[in-house]
Order: structure tokens, then C-alpha cells, then sequence
């Protein structure tokens, strides 16, 4: 039996050219080491024969730091050719793999830029880098979904090696609200609820309180020999929720620098708003707090755009209403808030054609 699932996920790598506190691999915690290609399409092609995921997102630690990655592209490509398949990365290293962009147009595989704090004026500059380069892949074929605002999760409770599970007495309700839950992880050739539990054994020794984590650890992934009854339960439940009540879901602020060249990604996402308003709406993802702070720090940028006040304070008070501080506004909600205000993007979209001929 071929399984319908809505996501899957490979970290091809543990290593990661930042240290983002908060990351959901821990890659703040230090550790390295890459899934060796041969091994990791053997994982993959054994679930093509049990999995059909809707999206299949390649990821890491910084995925292009694996020496592999194009053959990686190619044999994901080849597994599940129907997902829709991304690589998600952090860009700093974009413009020294010109070459993976024509790979990504010939494999229809989207590229997914994530921002993420920054700590050097360098890393600035690389990421902007490769936005353009991306934008300008995109007038190719690219298919392309620039930063998300992400906001940053703490799963946890403390810092560095004085992390402690929240304890959370419904764990049904965190789990719920999470957005790591679609995450299903292929990790060690297993398949893992998200990464979350599927990585905390690699840090377990460097944990000053490992005792309190000792429920998590002894999470049990699904493995390839399950029974198509127990690869439906993994999916479609009744779950054990238990394991969610390590996570706090607390949001943090996290220090570093984004990327000036940010206001190119209002710019985009609204330019992908408008492109998709009558299609697929699935990739797009707006916070309203990010965006609210970008906006207010971006005068220049609205007058450009002459951005009603209205619709910008539309979007982020509709979104502040039905209480989305933290999580994506979903393609329903969001089908509705274009409905709307129609007019206003209507009149959007031609300023924004103008202005992205501009700066083409
Ligand atoms: S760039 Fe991504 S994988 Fe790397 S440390 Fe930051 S959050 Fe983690
Ligand atoms: S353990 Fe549960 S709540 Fe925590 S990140 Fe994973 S799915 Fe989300």
C-alpha cells in the first residue's frame, strides 16, 4: 500500500553554517557529521515504496554543505516525483552553487529561502547575494519562495546545556498547535513525529539534566518493516501525544542582523499573493508580528509601493482578530482576506509590476 502523507522531510546533513538558537535540528548544540548518499537514497527509495507525500522538503543543518546535495536533489526528484519538492536553505552559500539552480528548474524542485538572524555584516551580504541571484533564476523557471518571517520557537524550557522539557499538561492541545507536526522526519531510516524528538538523542550527552529528558529519549521512530495498520496509526493517529509535552512553544526573540534586502521579501510575498490569489496559496506564509515590524521600520518601502494604510493594517489586524501571532495564516484564511480586498491588491499588483521592472 502506497500511504498518502502531507509531508516529509530529510536533514541530509547535521551541519549548519549558523548556530540560530532555537533550531529545531539543535545545530546550536554544535554537533556536525552529513548522511552519507549512498545510505540516505537507500532511506529514501525503501519509503518511496510505502509513502506518498504531498511535499517533501530537503533540509539539514544547511544542506548545501553536503558535497552531495545535486545527487540528493536528483534522487528525491526520482522517489516522489509528484510531492511538491523543495530545498530549504539558509543562502549563505547560494552564490558558490550556481550551479544547483538549473538542477532545481529541471527537477521542478522549489528553492525556499529561510532567514534567520544573522551575525556578521558578511553573512548580510551573502544572503542578499542570494536573493538576487534567486530573483533573478525566478525570470528562468525557478520556482522560488523567498524568507519567511519566521518567528522563533523555543521548544524547551532554559538555555544551551540547562534545557528542561515544559512538562505541558495537554500535550494534545501543543501538539495541535504545532507547526512541527507535519514535519515527519526520515532520520536514521526510520520516520520520526518532527525533528524535535528525532534529533534530541544527539545532544542527550551534553545535557546537564538528561534525566528529565528520559521519556522523550525513548521515543520509538517507525520503521521500515511496519505493518500498513501501524504505518496508518503513525499518520493518521490515535497519536501518543506524551512526547509533545516537552515543548513549551514559547516564542523568543533571537540576536542577530536580518538582511536589509528584507523589504525585497514584502515586495515578493506580496507579489506571490497576488500571483496565486485565484491558485495554490499553500506556500505563502505571512506573520503578522514580523510584518507589522518590518512594515514600521520600512517607511520608505510603503510610500514606494503607496501601500494604503488600510490594507496593510487590514492584513495585520484581520490576522491580530483570529488571534495569528505565531502561526502562518492558512490558505483558507488567507483566500478569504484577498477576497476582501480585492481592490486594493488589484491596484497593488500594477505598482508592484512596475516597480519589480524597475528593479529587474
Ligand atoms: S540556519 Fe537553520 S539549520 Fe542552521 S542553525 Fe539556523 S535554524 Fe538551524
Ligand atoms: S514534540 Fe510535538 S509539540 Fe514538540 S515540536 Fe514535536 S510535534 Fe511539536
Amino acid at each position: 500500500m502506497l500511504y498518502d502523507v502531507i509531508k516529509l522531510e530529510m536533514h541530509v546533513t547535521h551541519t549548519c553554517n549558523l548556530t540560530c538558537k532555537y533550531c529545531s535540528h539543535y545545530c546550536d548544540y554544535g554537533y556536525h557529521g552529513d548522511i552519507d548518499f549512498d545510505t540516505g537514497a537507500r532511506w529514501l527509495s525503501d519509503w518511496s515504496q510505502r509513502v506518498n507525500p504531498s511535499r517533501f522538503s530537503i533540509l539539514g543543518g544547511e544542506p548545501l554543505l553536503h558535497k552531495d546535495i545535486k545527487k540528493y536533489i536528483i534522487h528525491v526528484a526520482n522517489c516522489f516525483p509528484k510531492a511538491a519538492r523543495d530545498l530549504t536553505t539558509n543562502g549563505l552559500l547560494l552564490s558558490k552553487h550556481e550551479d544547483i539552480l538549473p538542477l532545481l528548474i529541471e527537477t521542478g524542485t522549489l528553492l525556499r529561502l529561510s532567514i534567520h538572524p544573522l551575525q556578521t555584516r558578511k553573512q548580510v551580504e551573502l544572503v542578499e547575494r542570494a536573493l538576487l541571484l534567486a530573483h533573478k533564476w525566478e525570470t528562468k523557471g525557478l520556482r522560488l519562495v523567498t524568507p519567511e518571517f519566521s518567528s522563533w520557537t523555543a521548544y524547551y524550557h532554559g538555555e544551551g546545556k540547562n534545557i528542561y522539557p515544559a512538562q505541558n499538561e495537554r500535550p494534545d492541545i501543543v501538539y495541535n498547535a504545532c507547526r512541527q507536526h507535519e514535519c515527519t522526519n526520515l532520520h536514521q531510516g526510520h520516520l520520526w513525529m518532527c525533528p524535535l524528538i528525532a534529533y534530541l538523542p544527539m545532544i542527550a550527552d551534553k545535557l546537564n539534566n538528561k534525566s528529565a529528558w528520559e521519556h522523550y529519549l525513548s521515543y520509538r521512530p517507525l520503521s521500515i518493516d511496519c505493518s500498513d495498520a501501524e504505518l496508518k496509526q503513525f499518520f493518521e493517529g490515535p497519536h501518543d501525544y506524551s512526547f509533545c509535552a516537552m515543548c513549551a512553544m514559547v516564542e523568543k526573540d533571537v540576536p542577530g542582523i536580518m538582511p536589509e534586502n528584507i523589504c525585497a521579501d514584502i515586495k515578493n510575498e506580496y507579489l506571490q499573493l497576488l500571483r496565486n490569489k485565484d491558485g495554490e496559496l499553500s506556500s505563502l506564509k505571512i506573520e503578522n508580528t514580523k510584518l507589522k515590524e518590518c512594515v514600521d521600520n520600512m517607511p520608505d518601502l510603503l510610500s514606494e509601493l503607496q501601500l494604503t494604510a488600510g490594507s496593510l493594517d487590514g492584513l495585520i489586524h484581520w490576522a491580530g482578530m483570529n488571534n495569528i501571532n505565531s502561526h502562518s495564516i492558512r490558505p483558507g484564511e488567507l483566500a478569504r482576506w484577498l477576497h476582501e480586498t480585492r481592490d486594493d491588491l488589484e491596484r497593488m499588483t500594477q505598482q508592484l509590476a512596475k516597480l519589480s521592472a524597475h528593479t529587474s
